[in-house]
């Protein structure tokens, strides 16, 4: 097989010849939506900046329809698929590029720090690039992003709405604890807004491709992590509360209450406003007051 037949695998005959020759058949269950447009699979591959320094980990190869674009622009690639019954066919369909190495195994489970040493030592910089299984979008996203891996971009297909979740701004319906999880760690792009009609099967929903630039350091000062994202998880606990409300019912109780409004004062926030119109420096500063708090009442 040369380059050009293996770039085939981006179309709907293609993908239909190798899943009938194969007799597979999709798994709902694993988010098998297969990509048969070539223009998308450019658009994603581009859209990380390869080259033949750069490494790259793509989750959820499928029959290797994007994984072949990746393979022609960068100098490693490591496909981890939880589906066994596709390596036969990734054997055939990457068969060209000997720079690709295939892991069976759910990438929710696989230790990354030592795939890392394993495969991509020699590489630059790396990064993830994917179509995503979408009924595990935001575990893998977060399990990419808080392991602190060192990752150039993340660019991933992944359901429009979660897209616009994940790099939504203050003060509207999309902004929650996912916008504030996401652009604490990097800056985001919507690349490509993508209609069903391009996947075999289609999914029931319209898709996005987002790029994620990741941050050498955080956007704002956090002195605990943990408490940062527990202060964002109580005020969007309810999202029609007051975030005097909110850390009530999940950081304060009653009897802290002068307090917590003595913090909300001195940060200068109003303790009338809802979680959704808080920005992440204002968080950040909560939080640093409540641990300053904390310590002082220990
Ligand atoms: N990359 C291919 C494409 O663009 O046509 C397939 C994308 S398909 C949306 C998602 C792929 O992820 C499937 O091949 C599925 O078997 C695989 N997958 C699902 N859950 C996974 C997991 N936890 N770990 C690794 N791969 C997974």
């Amino acid at each position: 097989m040369n380059d050009r037949q293996a770039a085939d695998v981006a179309s709907p005959n293609r993908t239909k010849e190798v899943i009938r020759k194969h007799g597979f058949t999709l798994k709902k269950s694993l988010g098998q939506n297969f990509l048969t447009d070539a223009n998308i699979l450019h658009k994603i591959a581009a859209s990380a900046g390869l080259d033949s320094a750069k490494g790259v980990l793509e989750i959820g190869p499928g029959i290797g329809a994007l994984t072949q674009q990746l393979a022609k622009a960068a100098g490693k690639v490591v496909a981890v698929e939880i589906d066994g019954r596709l390596l036969p066919i990734l054997e055939e369909t990457l068969a060209p590029y000997p720079h690709v190495s295939v892991v069976h195994g759910d990438v929710l489970k696989i230790d990354l720090d030592a795939l890392w040493r394993e495969h991509f030592s020699g590489c630059s910089k790396v990064s993830v690039v994917a179509n995503l299984p979408y009924y595990v979008t935001t575990p893998i996203i977060m399990k990419l992003l808080d392991r602190k891996l060192p990752l150039e971009y993340i660019v991933v297909m992944i359901q429009r709405e979660v897209a616009e979740r994940m790099s939504a701004k203050p003060g509207g319906k999309e902004y929650g604890s996912l916008s504030i999880a996401v652009q604490y760690y990097a800056e985001t792009e919507i690349v490509a807004i993508v209609p069903p009609t391009v996947f075999i099967p289609q999914p029931n929903v319209d898709s996005a491709v987002i790029r994620l630039k990741l941050r050498e350091a955080p956007p704002v000062h956090v002195e605990d992590e943990a408490l940062f994202f527990d202060v964002v998880h109580a005020c969007f606990a309810q999202r029609r509360k007051t975030i005097s409300n909110n850390l009530l019912a999940g950081l304060f109780d009653k009897a802290s209450k002068p307090a917590m409004e003595a913090i909300l004062a001195d940060c200068g926030i109003d303790p009338s406003r809802r979680g959704e119109t808080l920005a992440i420096d204002e968080y950040a500063r909560l939080s640093n007051a409540i641990l300053a708090y904390r310590r002082q009442s220990r």
